[in-house]
């Protein structure tokens, strides 16, 4: 927990941005702080490890390293193929990596991660997941999904103008070119559709001239040379990159840009009927929901507050260091094999004798900071005219990328407190890490407060708390040259096999678990 409680008054909000203010609440305390991710553990890594005697020895067949999505699919698959003899070590309090839950005032609501789209069948792992977990099921012979955690309508909505519209493309009160060039990309998403293969996970595609072609170019430039200008259409593109790869349209390539449409369900423009859209799952707790799911099964052989500094291949097998957070002390684990579900910049520090093909990926990964901030509000909000509450709510022109409200899928008949998780990227800033880092919970609060405050005067009047988790390294952004359906999973290299989202070249569910999956059954 960060900088402790301080006093927001509503007149501090009035002027910070210049708003009035609905109904008339008494000057308020919010708290809150910097939670979730330990910063200390990750820089334990940058330390020169002094050669100490390991207090401890453990033996494991396999010894998975990190236990994000990747990590606790590699553990699924494992249990799955009868293999018990494993273990997972993770360097935080719990499993999940960016996918976990947090709760603030009691109610749930995603630290990172907030839901899955309904996965298509070029994601049988995670299809078969979601089986086990009781979401899907055949009812007369085809796949339903559980209306429970699917996201309820309206799912989204976008602050436009002074109203609010449904969906998040703008279209009140814009101009015939602007839905021209609408037109025009939704023709160039379904040109790209025809002339190749677009899956989640990239790699179940054979790569293509089509995608070679997009993946050596930016995404501006892409619609630059097609002649797509117009500010709306541009706004929009911008904030799914960001929305999805932490970096806008300058920086994500043209087959990142395109990838999101085409391996989906496509772009409709206004007026055009839209195509099949099966929808995304969604809990209070966003991904977490899974990834509780994913480690609940694992017991003892899930060890967390384990920061891995070293591992090594020997002539028996792999030895992997561990400092345990608890004691200080270093632990030794002795395994035949080891699968490597860390970031690509961490396993690049930590595997000793980093092979050429590791070194190469950390080097050539741009990372994208994330921050996330849960809002607790203890009454609801008023509302502007326009579209009704949604699940996803998105500010257009704002810095950041709008808030998810935790209770949505809540059946409750008349609203009440909730938490809004509000979600920034900033894969764009120059020197996002470090700007991220020293700034000050204070100075975040007031800026949340004040970007929502546009759509919404009397939030800060009602909000009593507010944690912020940050990420330094999110995400892996899909940038020219780094990325595509030829993006090599998982990457074995003798007793070692690396997976996480990062060697997909950008960071979604089904990535992380695929390749996770398919790992374990490298090393069973
Ligand atoms: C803010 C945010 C929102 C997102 N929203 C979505 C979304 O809505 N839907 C979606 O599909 N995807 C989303 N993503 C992408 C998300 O990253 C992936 O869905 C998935 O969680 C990635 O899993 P992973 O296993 O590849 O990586 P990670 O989550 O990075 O897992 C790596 C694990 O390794 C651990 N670790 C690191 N170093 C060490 C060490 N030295 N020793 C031991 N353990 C270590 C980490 O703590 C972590 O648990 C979001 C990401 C962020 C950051």
């Amino acid at each position: 927990m960060g900088q402790g409680a301080a006093l927001i008054t509503r007149r501090h909000f009035v002027g910070a941005a210049t708003l009035p203010l609905l109904g008339c609440q008494a000057p308020r305390q919010i708290e809150g702080g910097f939670v979730g991710v330990n910063p200390q553990r990750g820089h334990l890594l940058r330390e020169p490890q002094v050669a100490t005697q390991p207090s401890t020895y453990h033996q494991t067949r396999v010894l998975i390293v990190g236990a994000g999505v990747a990590g606790l699919a590699a553990a699924r698959a494992l249990r799955l193929h009868g293999m018990q003899d494993f273990a997972l070590l993770e360097l935080e309090d719990s499993a999940g990596g960016n996918s976990r839950a947090g709760s603030v005032a009691g109610i749930a609501c995603p630290l990172g991660a907030h839901y899955l789209p309904v996965p298509s069948d070029d994601a049988p792992e995670v299809q078969d997941l979601l089986e086990e977990l009781g979401l899907r099921r055949r009812v007369s012979g085809r796949w339903r999904y559980d209306e429970r955690h699917l996201c309820h309508s309206p799912q989204e909505r976008l602050f436009f103008e002074g109203a609010w519209q449904e969906g998040l493309l703008p279209v009140h009160g814009v101009g015939a070119q602007t839905l021209a060039q609408y037109r025009k990309f939704a023709l160039l998403v379904e040109q790209a559709r025809a002339s190749a293969k677009w899956t989640i996970p990239a790699s179940k595609s054979p790569e293509s001239p089509v995608h070679r072609a997009l993946n050596a170019i930016t995404f501006i430039a892409y619609l630059e040379q097609h002649g797509l200008s117009d500010s709306h259409l541009r706004w929009y593109l911008d904030y799914c990159c960001r929305d999805d790869y932490g970096a806008g349209l300058s920086l994500v390539s043209a087959w990142a840009g395109i990838h999101y449409f085409a391996s989906r369900h496509g772009f409709t423009a206004p007026g055009a009927e839209a195509g099949d859209h099966d929808g995304v799952l969604t809990w209070p707790e966003g991904n977490g929901w899974l990834t509780q799911r994913l480690a609940a099964p694992l017991g003892e052989r899930l060890r967390t507050q384990q920061v891995v500094v070293r591992i090594e291949v020997v002539k028996h097998g792999v030895e992997v260091d561990a400092i345990n957070v608890h004691s200080g002390r270093l632990e030794r684990w002795r395994a035949s094999r080891c699968i490597v579900a860390l970031p690509v910049f961490v396993a690049a520090r930590v595997v000793r004798g980093a092979p050429e093909a590791l070194r190469l990926r950390a080097n050539n990964i741009r990372y994208a900071p994330w921050l996330v901030a849960n809002l607790h509000l203890d009454t609801p909000l008023h509302d502007r005219p326009g579209a009704a509450p949604s699940w996803d709510n998105v500010i257009y022109g704002a810095a950041g990328l709008g808030y998810v409200d935790a209770q949505h899928q809540n059946l409750r008949p008349v609203p009440g407190a909730t938490v809004l998780t509000c979600y920034r990227a900033l894969g764009d800033h120059p020197d996002g890490r470090r700007y991220l880092q020293e700034r000050t919970w204070a100075q975040w609060r007031d800026e949340i407060l004040a970007e929502l405050s546009t759509a919404h005067p009397d939030l800060p009047g009602k909000t009593t708390r507010i944690d912020i988790t940050r990420y330094g390294h999110a995400m892996a952004i899909p940038t020219p040259g780094t990325e595509g359906p030829a993006s090599r999973v998982p990457q074995q290299l003798g007793r070692l096999c690396f997976a996480h989202s990062d060697w997909a070249g950008y960071s979604v569910f089904e990535e992380a678990f695929t390749q996770g999956h398919q790992a374990a059954s490298l090393h069973r």
